[in-house]
């Protein structure tokens, strides 16, 4: 079972996608009971979405909530 260390040190491969289907399973159901893991994952989301609209991340494996964010946060300032 994943705890909350595990969520910190796979926190950037969780949101890429990047992960085993299995590894990331046990992550989503910590992730599932952890509020506090959800909020960590949940506000790095948005640092990373902030941060792309300056620095676009050269990468097909883009993560679409990530890029819509960019797309909400891009529409706010038009
Ligand atoms: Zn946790």
């Amino acid at each position: 079972m994943a705890e909350c260390k595990d969520i910190a040190e796979e926190a950037s491969n969780i949101l890429n996608g990047d992960l085993p289907f299995r590894k990331r399973i046990a992550l989503h159901i910590h992730l599932f009971y952890c509020s506090c893991c959800r909020n960590y994952i949940q506000q790095l989301k948005q640092t990373i979405a902030t941060i792309s609209v300056f620095r676009p991340i050269e990468k097909d494996s883009t993560d679409m909530s990530a890029l819509a964010k960019q797309l909400q946060e891009l529409a706010k300032k038009q």
